[in-house]
């Protein structure tokens, strides 16, 4: 048989986990198939419609597309799912039978399998959302379908949380909105949320002293806090969280299933999840898990 090739369009790409993850999924159930790296530099001028045209053009069963490309890519595939349409970016590209091109966004479901890999259960919560850029546009999405009870958005920049709802809204009518600015906001919202997700970058390596909340905001034994961020595993706001007693989550099992979710998208097979886990850990470092 031939050799199935799928890739990950971004730039940079080079230091991305994506490849070793599915890699070792592929190799574990001894698929014939590729996962490389396709560097798609964002200097003038932009490629990125031919890079899409190649993907079908090339014969690849599907991509990824990450940073800086998630909504550049929209424009030249055939067709979007309903959970791309509305968060406005694509992860995941599938070359269909026909040779058309389907965008998804993986990132939504992901985020809301995590959350029950790890014993919580969105439907019923009122989520307080920290941030408002791609990350949010996604979890804000996963969290609506899957029935939050209510939302709210604080964002730095208010007028972008503003945005975030009045599109998410207009996507889910019946789960209750607010957005709000951050921090200016943090304390009323704090308290009335059961489930607290960062969405900003505050407490990323290299700035692991970020911390998207206030010291002196206490967390409570009945909250749960879901940190989007993985590179440091435990985060500032994690530590803070689990000090209250709260039920505190990094964001790498996010990661694992955005990719677990396209891998079936792409093979149409069970994807081998701990597999995957672990390929990443290995390449971050964490072979210890
Ligand atoms: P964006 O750049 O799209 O958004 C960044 C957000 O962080 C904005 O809301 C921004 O506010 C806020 N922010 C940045 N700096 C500050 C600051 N100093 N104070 C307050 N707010 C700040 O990033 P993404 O949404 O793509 O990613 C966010 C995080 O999520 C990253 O750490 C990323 O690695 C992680 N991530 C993890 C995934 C996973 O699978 N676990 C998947 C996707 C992302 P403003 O609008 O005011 O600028």
């Amino acid at each position: 048989g031939k050799t199935q090739i799928v890739g990950l369009i971004g730039w940079p790409v080079s230091h991305s986990v994506s490849p070793p993850m599915h890699n070792a999924a592929f190799a574990a159930l001894g698929m014939d198939w590729r996962y490389v790296p396709l560097p798609v530099p964002v200097t003038p001028p932009a490629r990125i419609g031919e890079a899409v045209r190649g993907v079908r053009a090339l014969g690849l069963r599907g991509a990824n597309v990450t940073v800086p490309h998630k909504q550049a890519v929209i424009p030249h595939l055939d067709r979007l799912t309903d959970a791309a349409a509305a968060i406005g970016a694509v992860n995941t590209i599938r070359v269909e039978e026909d040779g058309s091109l389907l965008g998804d966004n993986t990132d939504a479901r992901g985020f809301v399998a995590d959350l029950r890999d790890h014993g919580v259960e969105p439907g019923g919560r009122r989520v307080l959302v920290l941030g408002a850029g791609g990350s949010a546009r996604a979890v804000v999405y996963g969290l609506a379908e899957a029935g939050c009870a209510r939302l709210t958005v604080l964002n730095r920049t208010p007028e972008k949380a503003q945005a975030l709802v009045a599109a998410m809204q207009a996507a889910f009518p019946r789960c209750p909105m607010a957005a709000g600015a951050f921090p200016a906001e943090l304390p009323q919202a704090a308290e009335d949320a059961d489930l607290i997700v960062n969405c900003t970058t505050l407490g990323m390596t290299p700035h692991v002293e970020g911390l998207p909340w206030d010291e002196a905001l206490p967390f409570r034994p009945d909250q749960a806090v879901y940190d989007l961020v993985y590179n440091p595993p435990e985060t500032r706001l994690l530590g803070h969280a689990r000090a209250g007693g709260a039920h505190a989550i990094g964001g790498l099992g996010m990661l694992v299933w955005q990719g677990a979710i396209a891998f079936e998208l792409w093979t149409g097979t069970a994807p081998p999840v701990p597999v995957m886990r672990q390929a990443v850990l290995a390449a971050l470092g964490r072979a210890d898990g």
